[in-house]
């Protein structure tokens, strides 16, 4: 074999190993040693730039930069569709479409799924352009960012027409959009909305090996282009699904409008249990011929129709609006609302964002408002109920001070959120970065919980997580709900912290943008926090996976007196900071590339004691078995569920002991 054909087969062979593992969910090979076999194209393609491939799954990681995306006409135009809301709504669309076509008329039914449309483009079987909806007319062209999702083929398998678009939805399953809002919030950012926002968010960021980072999916649901040979809507799907396409199998063919309802009734209740949002069905004719006599509205097909699920919706009264301040001084405004039942629950608030969200609704005071509990957790308010509003209302004036400390309030360009720049005096904001530091994730203090670091706060007790470690009991039983017990309790817990290993000391700390994976990061690259605050911001940005973000926040806090302070302090109250030196001689490179799962219960060593084995010696920790997991240590009362999974997937079990041989 020359060189070009091994090239070309291990491009084939990972393809297939990219369709097995992300359209079909069934992986055949280790996260490892598709690694392996990656790294070897990457290296002969470095070397051969002759055989290039601009569809070569090695792109997939991306890498390229768009400043500004082109704006590209839509060959077939990217139509919107009609909404429905009912049977009624349903049942007028049939007697309307039966006048205009011949014959019965089959339906499909599909999800609707709740993204960002996206329309690909392939000819000869490869992918030449991805363009977003746009107006419907023309769209930006993001075809590097789409690239990078996985589920998105590069080359197409089997029979394909020579030249089609096909156009689907991207969307941000729930799991990965809560992993992305946790890490938000451990750095102090503000979490995303909603997946949809997110998703579509992610289309136009422009460095592509962000969007890697996300773990976007793309459903397809419709071909077009001339000569398909496909007769319907069902048939077009199944052909997606033949050339590698992940295409959801939900879609169900229905005989009258009373089988689309009994899909609607079904789904209504059972997408609750899908792993990615969805808002509604879409019915479509399936004849592909009935299709092209209906024809188009000026926006829509004749032939499909939206079916809403609805949210559930109630209206209530504001009664006022207050401002919260978070950690990291950043401004929510909050709707407090004569309490309603919506969805099982009593709501009472409801968060308002920021300014301009309160300027789009022109929500006041005394406004009777529509509240909602869609597919999202915290429920929203909708819109104001003009009918109703009192004759005196008042616009909403924004606040221009902190609500807390008085100061003038700032915002920053291109943020949506005012704060209060007042970092070390302002009440909430020192008690968000002390409730932080004595967190589970950070020092773990056991003993004291958030209230009542507000309370040594507003006692004047403390302003700063230093501060702790000079508590004393005296000074403690005089509080509310202070026992003599519960003080010691608290000293000890504290006394305690100053085991804590350094690396979940430089989390706790709440520099801004320095998460706990950071933290490790950072931990492991420079060994003290003296090497860390002589870093410069170059050499920060070139620790593998520190961007220029964390580098400029990290060298902002070692700017500060103040910080610099804090940090001398607790090195003479004796918290950890460096990684000490029973660490650095247990650490090694055993493991590395090696991903664990940790399940049951353990004999020799505690399961925490395990995990931390595992990041020692170089490997990693999951908490889900998937095609990537290399072993999963598995002790006593392992779940049923769990065992069955790894069988599924062929992931190696393995004892405590086997484990511990590992590591000699
Ligand atoms: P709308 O944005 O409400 O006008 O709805 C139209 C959009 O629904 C289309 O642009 C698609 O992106 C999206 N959609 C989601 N799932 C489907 C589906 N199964 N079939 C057609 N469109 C869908
Ligand atoms: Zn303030």
């Amino acid at each position: 074999m020359n060189t070009k054909e091994y090239i070309q087969n291990l491009r084939s062979e990972l393809r297939e190993h990219n369709y097995n593992y992300y359209v079909l969910d069934n992986a055949t090979i280790s996260d490892y040693d598709f690694d392996i076999k990656l790294k070897e194209l990457q290296e002969l393609e470095e070397k051969h730039p002759e055989f290039h491939d601009a569809n070569s799954p090695s792109l997939r990681v991306g890498g390229t930069v768009t400043k500004n995306f082109n704006t590209v006409v839509h060959a077939h135009r990217m139509y919107s569709l009609d909404n429905s809301y009912s049977l009624e709504d349903l049942q007028d669309w049939e007697t309307r479409i039966k006048k205009m076509v011949d014959g019965e008329i089959q339906y499909t039914c599909e999800l609707k799924y709740d993204g960002a449309s996206i329309s690909l483009t392939y000819e000869n079987g490869s992918l030449q352009r991805a363009v977003t909806r746009g107006d419907g007319m023309q769209g930006d062209e993001v075809t590097a960012n789409i690239k990078t999702i996985k589920s998105v083929p590069l080359q197409l398998k089997g029979d394909y027409p020579p030249i089609f678009d096909i156009r689907g939805e991207i969307v941000l399953p729930f799991e990965g959009f809560n992993k992305m809002n946790e890490e938000r919030i451990d750095i102090g950012e503000e979490p995303y909305r909603n997946p949809r926002n997110t998703a579509s968010g992610s289309l136009k960021l422009q460095d592509s090996a962000e969007v890697a980072k996300r773990p976007l999916e793309c459903l397809l649901y419709n071909i077009t282009g001339e000569n398909l040979g496909i007769a319907t809507q069902m048939e077009s799907l199944e052909k997606a699904r033949q050339m590698g396409f992940k295409v959801p199998d939900a879609a169900k063919l229905a005989n009258s409008i009373n089988e689309v309802l009994e899909f609607i009734n079904y789904w209504d209740k059972e997408r609750h249990n899908l792993p990615y949002e969805t808002d509604g069905v879409v019915v479509k004719v399936n004849d592909l011929q009935q299709q092209e006599e209906l024809g188009y509205t000026a926006k829509a097909p004749r032939w499909a129709m939206a079916y809403k699920f609805k949210a559930e919706r109630v209206s209530t009264r504001l009664n006022s609006i207050s401002y919260q301040v978070g950690r990291t001084g950043a401004i929510t405004p909050v709707a407090n609302l004569e309490p309603v039942e919506l969805a099982g629950t009593t709501v009472k608030r409801a968060s308002l964002h920021n300014s301009d969200q309160i300027e789009k609704l022109d929500i006041r005071v005394g406004d009777e408002v529509f509240v909602e509990k869609g597919g999202e957790i915290i429920p929203k308010i909708i819109a104001v109920d003009f009918t109703k509003r009192p004759e005196n209302s008042q616009p909403t004036l924004y606040i221009t001070h902190c609500p807390e400390c008085n100061t003038l309030l700032e915002r920053d360009a291109g943020e949506a959120k005012h704060f209060c720049p007042n970092y070390n005096g302002c009440t909430p904001q020192i008690v968000g970065r002390i409730q932080h530091y004595i967190s589970r994730k950070a020092m773990d203090i056991e003993g004291l919980g958030g209230e009542t670091v507000a309370l040594l706060v507003q006692a004047g007790l403390i302003t700063n997580y230093s501060d702790l470690y000079t508590l004393t009991k005296e000074q403690l039983m005089p509080l509310e709900r202070m026992a003599e017990k519960s003080a010691e309790n608290l000293i000890n817990g504290v006394e305690a912290s100053k085991q804590i290993a350094f690396e979940r000391v430089l989390f706790a700390l709440g520099i801004r943008y320095v998460g706990e994976t950071v933290a490790k990061k950072l931990a492991k690259h420079y060994k003290s926090i003296d090497a860390i605050e002589k870093a410069t911001q170059e050499e920060l940005v070139n620790v593998d996976e520190i961007g220029i973000k964390i580098a400029e926040s990290v060298v902002a806090f070692f700017t500060s007196e103040e910080n610099r302070n804090t940090i001398d302090k607790l090195r003479n109250f004796g918290v950890q900071l460096e990684v000490s030196a029973e660490k650095l001689a247990s650490q090694t490179n055993l493991l590395e590339n090696k991903i664990f799962v940790v399940s049951g219960v353990f004999q020799v060593v505690s399961r925490t004691e395990l995990k931390k084995l595992i990041e020692d010696n170089g490997g990693k920790v999951s908490s889900s078995i998937s095609a990537k997991t290399s072993y999963i240590v598995a002790g006593d009362k392992m779940g049923p569920s769990k065992k069955e999974k790894a069988e599924k997937l062929g992931v190696a079990l393995i004892t405590e002991q086997e484990f511990l041989q590992m590591l000699g």
